[in-house]
C-alpha cells in the first residue's frame, strides 16, 4: 500500500517505521522536519507538506496530539488534497465533536474517513502490538487492513458511526487516568506513615491490582520516574477534558474525572505538562508536604 503519515510524534514515529517494517511504501510529514530523519534513513520520502501527503496515498494515517494540530493540518491543505479514493484513518485521540465534524468533512468529500483511536504506549507502539479502536465504513476498513495490521495486536471494532470509537477510548482512558490517581493517593498514604511506597505498590501490582497499568504505571509513581515521558501530563489533561465534554453533552456527570483534572492542573502548574502523567504521583505527595516533613507529626 501506499501510506502518507502525518505527525511524528512519541507515538507516530513507532507506527509509521512499523509501515515501513511492513513492506508499505511511506511518506511522512510532521510540523517539525527534524523528527522524520530516521524514517527517511529507513526508507520513507519526506513530503513538503502535508497537503503533498495526499497526492498518491492509498491511505493518510493521522497521529496528531489534539484538535488544535489536527484543525491546523487540515485547513493548512490537506483536507482540500484528499482524494475521493483515499481512505483517512485518524489515531489521534481527538473530541467526540471533532470526530464528528471531521468525518463529515472527508465523506463529503467522497472519501473514506475510519476512526482508529489506539491504547499502548509508545513501546507498545513500537512492538507493533498497539490494540486499536475501529468505527467507520466496513469497506473503508477493509482496504486499510494491511496498514493496521502492521501496528495492532488487535483491532476492536465498534460500529460504523466513526466517533464512537472516540467515545471508547476517551472512556477508556478516563479509566486509566483513575487508577494512576488512586494509586497516587494511595502511595502518598502509605509514605505518610512511613512506609516505602515501593514495596506496598509491589505487593498490590503482584496480587490483587496485577494488570499493566497498575504495575507500569505504579513503578513510575513509587520510583518517582516521570522522565521521559511516554504520555505527557499535558495530553493527559486534553484527554480528561475531552472524556468530562464528550459527558457534559449528554448531561452526565463525572466526579471523579473533575478530580483528576485538578490534580493534572496542579502538575501543569508546577512545571509537569512535558512530565508523564503518572507525575499525578508528585501532586498527590505535594498536598501532604510529604517531600518538606522534618519529623512525623502526630495529629
Ligand atoms: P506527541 O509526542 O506530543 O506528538 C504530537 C504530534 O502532534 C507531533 O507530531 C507534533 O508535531 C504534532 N502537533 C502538535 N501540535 C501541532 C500543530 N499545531 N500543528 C501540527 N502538528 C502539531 O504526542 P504523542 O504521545 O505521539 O500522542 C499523539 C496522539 O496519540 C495524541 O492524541 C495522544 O493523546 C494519543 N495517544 C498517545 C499515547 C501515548 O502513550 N503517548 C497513547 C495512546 C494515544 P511536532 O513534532 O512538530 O511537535
Amino acid at each position: 500500500m501506499k501510506i502518507g503519515f502525518i505527525g511524528l510524534g512519541e507515538m507516530g514515529r513507532p507506527m509509521a517505521a512499523n509501515q515501513l517494517k511492513a513492506g508499505h511504501q511511506l511518506t511522512v510529514w510532521n510540523r517539525s522536519a527534524e523528527r522524520a530523519g530516521p524514517l527517511v534513513e529507513a526508507g520513507a520520502s519526506l513530503a513538503a507538506s502535508a497537503a503533498d501527503v495526499a497526492a498518491d496515498a492509498d491511505a493518510i494515517l493521522l497521529m496528531l496530539a489534539d484538535d488544535h494540530a489536527l484543525r491546523s493540518v487540515m485547513s493548512a491543505g490537506l483536507l482540500a488534497a484528499i482524494k475521493p479514493a483515499t481512505v483517512v484513518v485518524n489515531h489521534s485521540t481527538v473530541s467526540v465533536a471533532y470526530a464528528r465534524e471531521l468525518s463529515a468533512a472527508v465523506t463529503a468529500l467522497g472519501a473514506t474517513y475510519v476512526a482508529a483511536p489506539v491504547f499502548g504506549r509508545p513501546p507498545v507502539a513500537e512492538a507493533g502490538q498497539l490494540n486499536i479502536v475501529l468505527a467507520g465504513d466496513d469497506a473503508g476498513i477493509d482496504k486499510v487492513r494491511p496498514a493496521l495490521n502492521a501496528m495492532a495486536k488487535k483491532c476492536w471494532p465498534f460500529g460504523a458511526i466513526a466517533e464512537q470509537a472516540n467515545v471508547v477510548k476517551i472512556a477508556g482512558n478516563l479509566m486509566i487516568a483513575s487508577a494512576i490517581q488512586s494509586m497516587a493517593e494511595a502511595s502518598a498514604l502509605v509514605r505518610a506513615h512511613g512506609i516505602e511506597a515501593g514495596g506496598f505498590i509491589g505487593m498490590m501490582t503482584q496480587t490483587l491490582f496485577a494488570t499493566p497499568v497498575y504495575s507500569g504505571y505504579g513503578s513510575m509513581i513509587a520510583e518517582r520516574r516521570y522522565e521521559p515521558a511516554g504520555f505527557k501530563a499535558q495530553l493527559g489533561l486534553k484527554d480528561v477534558e475531552l472524556g468530562l465534554s464528550a459527558a457534559a453533552s449528554v448531561h452526565l456527570p463525572l466526579p471523579i474525572a473533575g478530580v483528576i483534572r485538578d490534580a493534572l492542573l496542579d502538575a501543569l502548574a508546577h512545571g509537569g505538562g512535558d512530565q508523564d502523567w503518572s507525575v499525578l504521583g508528585d501532586v498527590a505527595a505535594r498536598r501532604a508536604a510529604l517531600d518538606g516533613r522534618r519529623a512525623r507529626a502526630t495529629w
